[in-house]
C-alpha cells in the first residue's frame, strides 16, 4: 500500500509540474512574442529598439527561472546524500554569481572554512544561487554581499548578509509563500519556496533576519558529518 502511495503522489507531483511550467512559462513566451513583433515596425526609434529587447531578455530569464525552479522536483530526491565539501561548493556558487554582482558593481567578501556536510551539491547551489540571486537584486549602491561560514557543537552555519533594501515584518512572514514576491512582472515568487523546500530535504535549518533599508541575512545550518565520515584528500 505505502509503495502505491507514494507512486500516486509522484504521478500527482508529475503532472502538477508539468501543468504549471507549461501555465507559467506561456507568459513570458507571450510577452517576447509580443515584443519581437512589435521589433518588426520600420519607424520603431532606436530607443524603443532596446526598450523592447530589454523587456524581452529579462522575460526569457523569467521563464528560465521557472523551469530551473521547478525541475528541482521533477527529479527523485536520493533517500541518503553524499559527504560534500562545503568550501568547495561555496566558492564555485561564488564564481557563478560573480558577473551578477559584478554588473550591478556588488562587492563581495567571504570567510568560508572547511566543513563536510551531508547533501546534494546541485540542490545545495540551488540554494545559494536563489539566495544569492534575491541579494544582489536588493542591493542598489554601494551593495555588499557577504558569506561566511560558522561552527557551533555540531552544526555548519552558511551566513549571507546583503546591505540591500531588507523587508518589512509582514513580507518577511511572507517569504517562501508560493508566489510572493514584490517584483512585479519580474519576479516568479518560486525562489524562497524552492529554496526552503531543498533545505528542508537536505535537514538543514533557515531562518532569515531583515530590517527595512538596513538588509537581510540568511542562515542556512547543517548537521556536521561525523569526523570519521570525512573523505581522504586526494593528491593529485
Ligand atoms: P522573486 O525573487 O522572484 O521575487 P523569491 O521567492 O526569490 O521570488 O523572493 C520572494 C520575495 O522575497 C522577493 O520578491 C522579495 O520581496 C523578498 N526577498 C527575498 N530575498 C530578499 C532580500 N535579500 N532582500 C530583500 N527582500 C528579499
Ligand atoms: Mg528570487
Amino acid at each position: 500500500i505505502d509503495n502505491k502511495l507514494v507512486k500516486a503522489e509522484k504521478m500527482e507531483i508529475v503532472s502538477y509540474l508539468a501543468s504549471s511550467i507549461s501555465h507559467e512559462v506561456r507568459n513570458p513566451l507571450a510577452v517576447v512574442r509580443g515584443f519581437l513583433q512589435m521589433m518588426d515596425q520600420v519607424d520603431l526609434s532606436s530607443d524603443k529598439r532596446k526598450e523592447y529587447l530589454k523587456i524581452s531578455i529579462a522575460e526569457i530569464d523569467r521563464a528560465n527561472d521557472i523551469i530551473r525552479n521547478y525541475l528541482t522536483f521533477a527529479k527523485p530526491i536520493p533517500e541518503s546524500f553524499d559527504v560534500m565539501n562545503i568550501k568547495e561548493e561555496l566558492l564555485r556558487a561564488i564564481n557563478i554569481i560573480m558577473p551578477l554582482a559584478n554588473m550591478n558593481s556588488i562587492e563581495v567578501e567571504h570567510k568560508i572554512g572547511t566543513f563536510f556536510i551531508k547533501g546534494d551539491p546541485q540542490l545545495l547551489q540551488q540554494i545559494l544561487l536563489n539566495i544569492t540571486k534575491n541579494c544582489i537584486e536588493a542591493m542598489k549602491s554601494n551593495g555588499k554581499l557577504i558569506i561566511q561560514t560558522t561552527e557551533e557543537s555540531d552544526r555548519l552555519t552558511i551566513e549571507i548578509t546583503d546591505n540591500g533594501q531588507g523587508m518589512t515584518e509582514e513580507q518577511l512572514s511572507r517569504l517562501g509563500e508560493p508566489y510572493f514576491t514584490t517584483k512585479g512582472g519580474e519576479g516568479t515568487g518560486l525562489g524562497m519556496m524552492v529554496t526552503f523546500r531543498i533545505v528542508e530535504i537536505m535537514k538543514g535549518k533557515l531562518t532569515v533576519t531583515s530590517k527595512v533599508n538596513e538588509g537581510t541575512t540568511f542562515y542556512i545550518s547543517f548537521p556536521l558529518v561525523n569526523s570519521y565520515e570525512v573523505p581522504f584528500e586526494k593528491i593529485s
